[in-house]
C-alpha cells in the first residue's frame, strides 16, 4: 500500500469517510449473481468473478475520475496545417477501452455466440458501468452494428477486426489495424427523434459506393474506424457504412467541427461533423435506412438500461458505505431510522433494475422463441424509459446521502449524477420510448394483452398486481390520442409489473413484499423514503452491500 492508499483508507477521525476499498464487483452483488445464473450465463461465472475483482480495484476508480476530469480535445490540424480531425484522450481512456475489449463487450455476444452470451455481456456491462461509463458508448455502438453488418456480403473482411479482444487505438487504415470500432450518426441539427427530417444526401458513386454531403449534430466516438450514418438516397433514407480511412491511405473527409461540451459522459468524445463528399457504402435495403438503424437502436437501448442499472448500483453502494462510516447526532447515519428507510427504498430500486436488465438480456439470448421476442419488443423501450429515469433520481438521492461531500467533484457522486441523464436522452428520449411501447402494443395487441394479464395471473394472491394489470389493459384499449397522453404511465406500469413478477419469483420475500407494497400498493413515491410501508431494512441493507 502506498502513502496515498493508506491515507485514503484510514478510518476518519474527523468523521470523513474512507474510499471504498478493493472489492469484487461480482461477488458482492447478490442480485447480479442470482440474475446471471437464472438467465442462463451460470457457465460464465468464473470469468465474471475474475473481472469483478479487476474492475473493483480502488486504483481503477481513481483513474476513472482522472479520465473524466481531463476530457478529450480536438486536434483538427497537424503542425504543418494539414487537416487530420484527430481527438486526443487522457491516457487512461485507452486503459478503459482495453478493459472493455478484453471483456468482449464490443461484440462477443455476436462473434462468440453461445448459451447466455448476451447475459454474460450484460453482467460485464453492469460491472464496467459502475467504474467508468463513458467508455461504454463506443463499445455499445460497435456491438450493435455487428448484426447489421453481418448481413453484408463483405462482412468477412471486417469480422476478424470486430471479433478481436484487443483494443487498437491507432488512427490508420483498417488494413493496418488489429481491431476496430464503429459509431452511429443519425441526429442532425433539425432533429434526432424524427429521423425522416434528416437532410444529409447520398449520391451514387459506382461500385456500391456513395458520396455523402451534409452534417451530423451529434456524432459520438468520432475516432471510430467507421460510422453507420443515415442519409437521403433518392426518395427515402438509407443507411451507409462510412469508414474513417479510404483505400489508398487517405482520410475520408468527415470534418470534426467541434466537440460537445457535455454535462456528463465527459471522458467520451461527441462531435459535430460535416461530410465533404465523404465516401460510404450502402448497407441494408435501399430506402429502409431508418428501419435498419432502429434495429441497431434496439440493441443500444438494452445497453442504456444496463448502464443506468450500473449507475444506480454504484451510487447505492457508495451511499450505504458512506452511511456506515459517517456520524451525525451521536450515531452512524446507517443507524438513523429515517436514513435507513431512504436507503432501503433505494435498494429496492437498484435490485429491481438489475433483475429487469438481466431479464431483458436473457430475452435477447432467447430471441428464437416468439414469446421472448415479443417480450423484448414491448419491454425494451419501456425499460429504457423507466430505468433511465429512475437512475437520475437514484443518483441524486445517493449524492444527498453524502451530504455536501456528494456535491463536489473530489468524490464519485457528482460524476455519477451528471452521468445519469444521458441514458434517458440518447438512443431515443423518454417520450419517444413511450410512443414506441404503444407502437409495439398496437402491432401485437393480443400478445401485449396476454403478457400483461399473464403477469398478474402468475401471482393470484397479489391484488396490487391485478389492479395494475387491469389499469394497464384498460389504457391499452384506449384510442390513439388518449393513449399517447398516457404513454408514460403505460410504460411505467408495464415495467413495474415485470419487476414485481421477477422479485416475487426470485428475490427474498422481505424484498419482494416491500417492492410490491411500495411500488404498486401505496400512493406517493415522489421521493425515496416517503412510501408508507415498513421496509425490512436490516436484511435489505446487508443483502445490498455486505459490511
Ligand atoms: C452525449 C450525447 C451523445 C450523442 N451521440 C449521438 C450519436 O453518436 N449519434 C446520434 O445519431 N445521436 C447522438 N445523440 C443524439 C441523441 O440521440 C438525440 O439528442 C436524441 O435522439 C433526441 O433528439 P433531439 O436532441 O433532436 O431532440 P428532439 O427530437 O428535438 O426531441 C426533443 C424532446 O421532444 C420529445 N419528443 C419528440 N417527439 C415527440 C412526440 N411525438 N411526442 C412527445 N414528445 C416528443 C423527445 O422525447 C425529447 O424529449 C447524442 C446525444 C447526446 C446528449
Amino acid at each position: 500500500m502506498d502513502r496515498e492508499d493508506m491515507a485514503q483508507s484510514a478510518p476518519g477521525a474527523d468523521n470523513q469517510v474512507p474510499d471504498l476499498p478493493d472489492c469484487n464487483l461480482y461477488l458482492t452483488d447478490e442480485a447480479l449473481v442470482a440474475g446471471v445464473r437464472r438467465e442462463g450465463a451460470g457457465g460464465r461465472e468464473a470469468e465474471l468473478e475474475t473481472w469483478g475483482a479487476r474492475l473493483g480495484r480502488a486504483d481503477l476508480a481513481r483513474l476513472a475520475t482522472e479520465v473524466n476530469r481531463q476530457g478529450p480535445a480536438l486536434r483538427a490540424y497537424d503542425r504543418r496545417g494539414v487537416r487530420i480531425d484527430v481527438v486526443d484522450f487522457h491516457p487512461g481512456w485507452t486503459e478503459f477501452l482495453s478493459l472493455a475489449f478484453a471483456q468482449g463487450m464490443h461484440g462477443a455476444a455476436w462473434t462468440e455466440p453461445g448459451p447466455g452470451a448476451h447475459v454474460a455481456r450484460a453482467a460485464h456491462y453492469l460491472m464496467h458501468g459502475q467504474v467508468e461509463a463513458g467508455s461504454l458508448c463506443p463499445v455499445t455502438m460497435t456491438s450493435a452494428a455487428i448484426p447489421l453488418l453481418a448481413r453484408e456480403s463483405w462482412f468477412a473482411t471486417v469480422r476478424p477486426l470486430l471479433a478481436s479482444r484487443e483494443y487498437d487505438a491507432h488512427d490508420r487504415p483498417l488494413a493496418q489495424k488489429r481491431a476496430m470500432m464503429i459509431g452511429m450518426g443519425m441526429t442532425e441539427r433539425q432533429g434526432g427523434s424524427d429521423l425522416r427530417a434528416n437532410l444529409s444526401r447520398a449520391e451514387p458513386q459506382g461500385g456500391g459506393w456513395f458520396r455523402l454531403t451534409g452534417h451530423k449534430w451529434f456524432f459520438s466516438s468520432p475516432m471510430s474506424d467507421a460510422h453507420l450514418v443515415l442519409a437521403r438516397d433518392g426518395d427515402g433514407h438509407s443507411c451507409f457504412y462510412m469508414p474513417r480511412w479510404l483505400d489508398g491511405g487517405r482520410r475520408n473527409p468527415v470534418r470534426i467541427l467541434r466537440l460537445k461540451d457535455k454535462l456528463g459522459n465527459r471522458s467520451n468524445a461527441s462531435a459535430e461533423v460535416e461530410f465533404e463528399d465523404a465516401l460510404a457504402r450502402r448497407i441494408g435495403e435501399p430506402g429502409r435506412g431508418i428501419a435498419t438503424l432502429v434495429e441497431m437502436a434496439s440493441y443500444t437501448r438494452l445497453d442504456c438500461v444496463l448502464g443506468s442499472a450500473a449507475l444506480m448500483r454504484q451510487a447505492l453502494v457508495q451511499g450505504i458505505h458512506h452511511a456506515r462510516h459517517r456520524r451525525a447526532f451521536g450515531r452512524l447515519l446507517i443507524d438513523q431510522p429515517l436514513m435507513r428507510q431512504v436507503l432501503a427504498d433505494l435498494v429496492l430500486e437498484s435490485e429491481a433494475a438489475t433483475a429487469l436488465a438481466l431479464r431483458l438480456a436473457g430475452a435477447f439470448d432467447r430471441a428464437d422463441q416468439p414469446a421472448e421476442q415479443a417480450l423484448r419488443r414491448l419491454l425494451t423501450p419501456a425499460a429504457k424509459f423507466w430505468v433511465c429515469k429512475r437512475a437520475i433520481d437514484v443518483t441524486a438521492e445517493c449524492m444527498e446521502v453524502w451530504g455536501g461531500n456528494g456535491y463536489v467533484e473530489d468524490g464519485p457522486m457528482a460524476r455519477l449524477y451528471r452521468e445519469a441523464p444521458v441514458n434517458s436522452i440518447w438512443e431515443g428520449s423518454g417520450n419517444v420510448m413511450c410512443l414506441d411501447v404503444l407502437r409495439a402494443a398496437r402491432q401485437e395487441p393480443q400478445l401485449a394483452a396476454q403478457t400483461v394479464d399473464g403477469l398478474a395471473r402468475a401471482h393470484a394472491g397479489e391484488p396490487a398486481l391485478r389492479a395494475a394489470a387491469d389499469r394497464l389493459l384498460a389504457a391499452l384499449a384506449l384510442g390513439a390520442e388518449e393513449q399517447q397522453a398516457m404513454g408514460r404511465m403505460i410504460a411505467r406500469d408495464l415495467v413495474l409489473l415485470v419487476q414485481a413478477d421477477l422479485l416475487l419469483r426470485h428475490a427474498p420475500e422481505a424484498l419482494s413484499r416491500a417492492f410490491v407494497d411500495s411500488r404498486l400498493g401505496a400512493p406517493g413515491g415522489d421521493a425515496f423514503g416517503v412510501r408508507p410501508v415498513a421496509l425490512a431494512t436490516d436484511a435489505l441493507l446487508r443483502r445490498a452491500w455486505p459490511e
